[in-house]
């Protein structure tokens, strides 16, 4: 269903059947298939505290227009070599299909970084991936993302005021001098550079063992940002610690909520961050899918609540869960906890093997920033671009860069 679509203007053929649709931002009944209606809630507004709600500056093709498949095929055939389209791997098939190189935020930023002839780099994917892409390139690289509202709302749940104030409070209890921090790749540039400053790493899911055995041979305690699943899940399954040493730290309460015994106390001190998509797996999804796929194995992302990962059979980044679907033997069953355009894409792409591949949870969930890149918008973007006009550009300011350059670099120097 297109943004204009009214419901009831929708083919009969099309409301196939009654679906619970969820997104990150709703949750309603409708008789039509999944589709993002709850984007039609977002971008309204300007929120200058938030990576999400600008709107579009410009005017936007139609979604009912024929020709934007054609149309953005021309636009960047015109571009040529200037232009290189970076698809992260949750993005929709219909921009999927323009992408040069598709991966997670991590590989796409070097990605970008590898190909200095490309002027402007298209990145499709949410706004803390765009910043990082431009921290990566060079300064004559123009990094773009076609739709300003496409923001995280995991990486929202840090701000670089909050991360201050939460360091006033390890200052307070006696321990900032122990403390190292660790920032996961979604966050905003702020949160990587305060990182940089106090001489911490960045982390992906893919390296954040390595990138916390690390910190641990710096300091005695870490600062994990902002995703609490992902630090929680590393720190126990890999780092053999106990849930007892971590601890919460909620932004919203005073001190964090913790007294100075509990942070002295901790080894891991945990933002209150998640992500809105991993964050809706539950242990009741995965009793769920074994009951309803007899030898099914399940699989999820380390964003999952630490119930669901420690019920999975396995846990790995978005890359992981490629390579491990690839390597699957035909006539094996999977049930995949991440997002659903990714799953949806590798349930099409290895059906033909035999391999049967299903979302983790009965309830439909995109991450509806993640969608707010659509086809009119990239068409919009790549077409101004064509035409000299340079639109929807993401700049980090030097200062900031710098100080997130120096937390990413350490993070390229992990053994
Ligand atoms: S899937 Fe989660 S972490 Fe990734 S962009 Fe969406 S909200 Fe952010």
């Amino acid at each position: 269903m297109s943004r204009g679509d009214r419901l009831d203007s929708i083919p009969a053929s099309r409301r196939t059947e009654r679906v619970r649709v969820v997104t990150t931002a709703q949750t309603t009944e409708l008789d039509v298939q999944p589709t993002p209606l709850a984007l039609l809630l977002l971008g309204r507004e300007a929120d200058p505290r938030s990576e999400r709600g600008v709107e579009c500056p410009g005017d936007l093709p139609s979604p009912s227009d024929p020709d934007l498949v054609e149309r953005a095929r021309a636009a960047k055939e015109k571009l040529g070599d200037k232009v290189f389209v970076l698809g992260h791997h949750y993005q929709r098939d219909e921009v999927i299909q323009f992408a040069d190189v598709t991966g997670d935020s991590f590989k796409l930023a070097r990605d970008a970084a590898a190909r200095p002839e490309a002027e402007y780099i298209v990145f499709c994917g949410v706004h803390f991936m765009a910043e990082s892409a431009d921290i990566l390139t060079s300064d004559d690289q123009k990094v773009v993302l076609p739709d300003l509202a496409a923001g995280c709302s995991m990486a929202d749940m840090a701000t670089a005021e909050q991360v201050a104030e939460c360091w006033d409070v390890l200052t307070e209890a006696g321990i900032a001098e122990q403390v190292v921090p660790v920032s996961y790749m979604n966050s905003s540039a702020d949160i990587k550079a305060f990182t940089g400053k106090h001489g911490g790493t960045i982390c992906t899911s893919s390296n954040a063992q390595r990138a916390l055995e690390w910190a641990f041979e710096q300091g005695e305690k870490v600062l994990f940002l902002p995703d609490q699943h992902l630090g929680r899940n590393t720190a126990v399954r890999d780092l053999g610690m106990s849930l007892e040493d971590c601890v919460l730290y909620n932004p919203h309460k005073p001190n964090g909520g913790l007294t100075a015994e509990q942070l002295r106390d901790a080894k891991m001190i945990l933002w209150r961050g998640h992500c809105s998509v991993h964050g809706r797996f539950s242990l009741d999804s995965v009793n769920d899918v074994r009951e309803r796929i007899p030898g099914v194995n399940v699989l999820v992302h380390p964003e999952c609540k630490n119930e669901v990962v420690s019920a999975a059979d396995y846990v790995g980044s978005t890359e992981y869960i490629i390579k491990a679907l690839e390597a699957a033997p035909a006539g094996s069953k999977w049930a995949i906890g991440t997002e659903l355009n990714l799953v949806r894409r590798l349930a099409n792409r290895f059906a033909p093997e035999g391999k049967e591949i299903v979302f983790l949870d009965k309830t439909v969930c995109f991450c509806s920033t993640m969608n707010r890149i659509d086809l009119p918008h990239l068409v919009w973007a790549l077409e101004s671009l064509a035409e000299g006009n340079l639109v929807n550009r993401i700049e980090v300011d030097r200062e900031t860069e710098q100080f997130a350059k120096l937390a990413l670099e350490r993070m390229l120097a992990l053994p």
